[in-house]
């Protein structure tokens, strides 16, 4: 499938000797995590609350537990792989062509998959910190946790995770832009072009290749020298790594 676009792309990689993956929510659709601004509307029933909402700053203060009964069940995947995308960005980034890839999933499927060097602009659900003490627990432990995940020292655990009203890592954006001035070759997947905030880093690129990869890629891509509307899973897995 898509052999003509798989071919373009294998020559813009060849061509490549720093590029600069960008990944949104459809990359980890494939290890069958679902956006959870898909969620369904049992828990907007039950808290009158859009999954936006719940996974506010504000939420997790005043309904912490009810927050957590959310993000444990439609946030946290322990048991997901990574797939063919996750896969083959780690070679490229170990042969050398690939510099870094910036990421707004918070599922440590890139790393699991071999990758070092994450941005991850939302955070991580395996990192966790107690409120009062800072010491740091795993995924595992807020997963199995039983309501609220506590602290041996009685302190409330949060996930390392940017939820809404709260600001993004203002040290994970500069070297985001810093990647993305000094890349080569520029591949946004599994998002949009045309979304904050992959909008407004793609002003700082200035490399040779724009390349859009998304199963909803339109027309409207018009920046982009190549786009490909297919999963990305499933066109990164026909690229070689040479
Ligand atoms: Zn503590």
């Amino acid at each position: 499938m898509y052999e003509q676009e798989v071919e373009k792309l294998q020559k813009i990689i060849d061509d490549s000797n720093r590029i600069v993956f960008f990944g949104g929510a459809g990359v980890s659709t494939e290890s069958n995590i679902p956006d959870f601004r898909s969620a369904d509307g049992l828990y907007q029933q039950q808290y009158k609350y859009s999954p936006e909402q719940i996974v506010s700053h504000t939420f997790f203060v005043h309904h912490t537990e009810a927050f957590y009964e959310f993000y444990k069940e439609k946030m946290m995947f322990l048991d997901a792989k990574p797939n063919p995308a996750h896969i083959k960005l780690a070679q490229l980034e170990e042969a050398g062509k690939l510099s870094a890839v910036i990421t707004q999933n918070i599922d440590g499927l890139h790393q699991a998959a071999g990758s070092k060097n994450v941005l991850e602009l939302h955070g991580s659900i395996h990192r966790n910190y107690c409120r009062k003490c800072g010491k740091f627990y795993d995924a595992a432990y807020v997963k199995h946790s039983e309501g609220i995940p506590r602290c041996e020292c009685g302190g409330i655990i949060k996930p390392d995770v940017v939820l809404y009203e709260e600001g993004l890592d203002s040290s994970v954006i500069q070297r985001s832009i810093q990647e993305i001035s000094q890349a080569d070759t520029l591949i946004i997947g599994g998002t949009s072009l045309v979304v904050y905030p992959a909008a407004g880093f793609i002003d700082y690129f200035r490399g040779r290749h724009l390349v859009v990869i998304n199963k909803s890629a339109t027309a409207r891509e018009v920046g982009a020298e190549l786009s490909i509307a297919a999963p990305i899973g499933e066109i990164l897995d026909q690229i070689l790594v040479r």
